[in-house]
């Protein structure tokens, strides 16, 4: 269902917070609980090989019309350092949007240190990283090896936050894995609940234990210092973020729901 006119009628705000290039197809993760499997499989075509993605131009001339200057490279059910021509696409946007445009990468960290160069020519990365521990890794992303993230942060000269989703496998461990973040020189971090977790955060995390304090709110999500680091307590239901997308199959759509679990804030 692409869209059809160079400004489509969106129901939308008067202004977004980002754009968010969504790209489809096989991942290198295996999350069950990947959001992307039950967005609705027509906006899921497989584009990692397609240059450029479908309806780029539209999209462009989209967040020209709003103004945005937050562009998030992100996937449904991908992630999108495995996109073929990633550093291409990042160029020529970077060519065709204003020079203050803000371009992010969200990805699993896989890729990270094989594509070395691509990953600090984005403005900034936010890395899906569940679990310093093996065994919980695979439980949380579904395979084995566990990202270097360590030496991520070493080879980095763009800023990394971390998303840490919180499920069964690793909320008992959010006290250590905060305290490691912290140790390793990571300044920002965000806790994500899985769509449709109803717990409180000081149900589902041993609260006592983290030693968190509190600063402000971020869109209505609080945020925290652990001696120094940024810690966001991230909750979609509460979430107030708006967002134009672009859907591997070409739609563009404002319907932030439909990757809410993406981790599209910034
Ligand atoms: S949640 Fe992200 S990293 Fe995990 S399988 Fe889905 S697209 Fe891949």
């Amino acid at each position: 269902m692409p869209a059809q006119s160079p400004i489509p009628n969106l129901q939308s705000p008067l202004s977004y917070d980002f754009a968010n290039i969504l790209f489809a197809g096989p991942c290198n993760a295996c999350c069950p609980f990947c959001i992307g499997q039950r967005v609705d499989p027509r906006l899921n075509v497989p584009n990692l090989r397609h240059y450029p993605p479908a309806n780029l131009d539209e999209f462009v001339e989209m967040i020209r019309h709003f103004a945005i200057r937050q562009l998030v490279f992100t996937g449904t059910t991908t992630d999108p350092q495995i996109y073929r021509h990633e550093a291409r696409l990042l160029d020529y946007l970077r060519g065709e949007l204003h020079p203050e445009s803000q371009f992010s990468l969200h990805t699993n960290g896989r890729l990270a240190l094989r594509k070395w160069d691509v990953f600090n020519s984005y403005d900034r990365v936010c890395l899906s990283f569940p679990s310093f521990d093996e065994a919980t890794y695979r439980r949380v992303m579904g395979v084995p090896v566990v990202p270097d993230l360590a030496e991520i942060l070493r080879r980095a000269t763009v800023p990394v936050k971390v998303s840490c989703v919180v499920t069964e496998a690793n909320r008992g461990e959010i006290p250590g894995f905060l305290r490691r973040c912290q140790a390793i020189g990571i300044e920002r971090l965000v806790l994500r609940k899985l769509y449709g977790e109803k717990r409180a955060w000081t149900e589902l995390l041993a609260w006592e234990r983290l030693g968190l304090s509190y600063r402000s709110d971020y869109r209505a999500n609080p945020v925290y210092a652990l001696d120094g680091m940024e810690v966001t307590l991230w909750d979609f239901d509460e979430t107030q973020s708006r967002s134009l997308n672009l859907f591997a199959d070409g739609t563009i759509s404002s319907a932030y729901r439909l990757v809410e679990a993406i981790g599209a804030a910034d």
